[in-house]
């Protein structure tokens, strides 16, 4: 809690300093994360055994997305171990209350714990059809109630073959961004072919594209852009962990299928927490 405190305020006062000083070319500060997407796996039995295996850095800040059943007691096992492990649920409605069976408020996440939220995920675009209009909405109001919105984005095969990943994912980044002023999100770089495919993108193209929407986020917030940490996600492991890491515009990793295994995702925290990567 203290660690995303100490976080909000730093980026408020570099908001508010890229706002004062507009072109001025600040230094950029990033955050490095690696966050766990559990998806629709594990019971309470396996999320305490996971926790009792699982470390921490202090160099990397560590997210960890269970489904919302399992976000309560992952918090107590969380505070129970005394890691700096945080924590972030994998949806969020987009209003406050009311007649909406089955969904979870922002209110709802924050009461059990949870500092970040997984909005727009490739997953959620394809089977409950979430567009870039109500992604928007989501992130208003995950930024509104105080949680930092993890934003995915990516293209799918056949819009990388027909060669229209920046037309993409500019157009996901507008929407996703549009009436937002604010830098405190993390923006992740899901292509939808990556996704649990284990055909992970290069982390050349990986860092080419990540480059690209830098530029994009320029355009949309500015200076601010610089402020906003970019990770990869798509079928990143503890094999290909260290290549995204040496790259410069990619600071941390998404990551769904090998954070199941306390001891996988272990090893996908340790090559973050080691040495400096952005140049
Ligand atoms: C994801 O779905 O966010 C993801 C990155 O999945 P995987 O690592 O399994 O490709």
């Amino acid at each position: 809690m203290e660690q995303s405190i100490e976080r909000y305020i730093k980026n408020l006062v570099r908001d508010v300093i890229g706002q004062t000083l507009g072109e001025l070319q600040l230094q950029s500060d990033r955050q490095t994360y690696v966050i766990a997407n559990w998806k629709m796996n594990k019971t309470l039995n396996e999320t305490a055994e996971f926790f009792q295996n699982i470390s921490s850095s202090q160099d990397v800040s560590v997210v960890i997305c269970p489904p919302a059943q399992l976000l309560y007691p992952a918090h107590l096992f969380i505070k129970q171990s005394g890691k700096p492990i945080g924590l972030g649920g994998q949806n969020v409605h987009w209003t406050d209350k009311g007649a909406f069976t089955g969904e979870t408020s922002a209110r709802m996440l924050m009461d059990v714990g949870c500092e970040y939220v997984i909005i727009g995920h490739s997953e959620r675009r394809q089977y409950s059809f979430e567009d870039d209009e109500l992604v928007n909405k989501k992130v208003k109001q995950a930024l509104k109630s105080g949680l930092t919105p993890i934003i995915c984005i990516g293209e799918t095969l056949g819009q990388k073959n027909a060669m229209q990943t920046e037309q993409v994912l500019s157009k996901q980044l507008f929407g996703a961004l549009t009436d937002i002023d604010s830098s405190q999100f993390i923006l992740a770089y899901e292509p939808v072919w990556a996704i649990g495919t284990g055909q992970s993108a290069t982390a050349e193209l990986a860092q080419e594209t990540h480059a690209y929407i830098r530029s994009v986020l320029k355009q949309i917030l500015g200076q601010k852009a610089e402020n906003v940490s970019i990770l990869y996600g798509g079928s990143a492991n503890e094999n290909n962990a260290a290549e995204y890491h040496a790259m410069p515009d990619i600071d941390g990793v998404l990551v769904g299928g090998a954070s199941l295994d306390a001891k996988v995702f272990d090893a996908i925290i340790n090559v973050f927490a080691k040495g400096e990567q952005n140049s």
